[in-house]
């Protein structure tokens, strides 16, 4: 299971050095689980295929992140927040958002904007990559 598990990250980063965001669809169910996971979330199933996400999300809440507890991993990433994301494929889970200031998580809330519409990139740290969203230009 640990063995097969690993292979699965292995993978998703392979495909993110290709410039491809991938997440694994549920061959019975249709459900596409992103991050990928090994079995489906939604059924159980454990026959999932690859499948290349579109990257169009929508962000349903928006947290700053505690000045303290910043990661130093994101030192580079410039202003960001954390926020529920959904695919257009579906899946839910917790994201980073860059270019998200206090500023304007007000202006989202006060104008009831949420959710905002984002969109998926792929972000260069120390020795790998990995997905952070954009909101998307008004
Ligand atoms: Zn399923």
């Amino acid at each position: 299971m640990a063995i097969k598990l690993e292979k699965v990250v292995e993978t998703f980063y392979q495909k993110l050095e290709e410039g491809k965001i991938m997440g694994k669809k549920c061959t019975k169910c249709g459900a596409v689980e992103f991050p990928p996971v090994y079995a489906c979330n939604s059924c159980g199933c454990w026959d999932m295929e690859w499948v290349e996400i579109s990257g169009k999300a929508k962000m349903h809440s928006i947290v700053m992140p505690a000045p303290l507890s910043t990661k130093p991993e994101y030192k580079n990433l410039g202003k960001y927040a954390y926020g529920e994301i959904e695919l257009e494929e579906g899946s839910r889970f917790n994201g980073v958002v860059r270019g998200m200031t206090k500023k304007k998580r007000k202006e989202i809330l006060a104008a009831g904007k949420l959710p905002v519409p984002c969109h998926a990139a792929i972000y260069q740290r120390d020795g790998y990559k990995t997905v952070v969203f954009d909101l998307d230009e008004e």
